[in-house]
């Protein structure tokens, strides 16, 4: 489990629960706690927006027939956003 301290999280954390952020499924404090950072963060939250554009596209383009290749370069990038910089 994540050490946490009272109200913050910082720039990697954030980056490590955008994904469960976007599923739904943080708790309600730490939700709460990830939306002050990034209505705070300018880094944070154009990150986050890349994230959510990147599993839009891919939930758009998984109902429509696509190249494996093409699937598999968006997977890659996803990838890539994952790791901080
Ligand atoms: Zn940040």
């Amino acid at each position: 489990m994540m050490n946490m301290k009272n109200d913050e999280l910082n720039c990697q954390e954030v980056v490590e629960l955008v994904t469960d952020y976007l599923e739904q499924a943080l708790l309600p404090e730490i939700q709460a706690q990830f939306e002050v950072h990034i209505a705070t963060c300018p880094g944070c939250d154009t990150y986050l927006e890349q994230v959510q554009q990147t599993i839009m596209m891919l939930r758009k383009l998984a109902k429509q027939p696509m190249f494996p290749e093409t699937k598999q370069e968006l997977l890659e990038i996803f990838r890539n956003w994952k790791k901080p910089n």
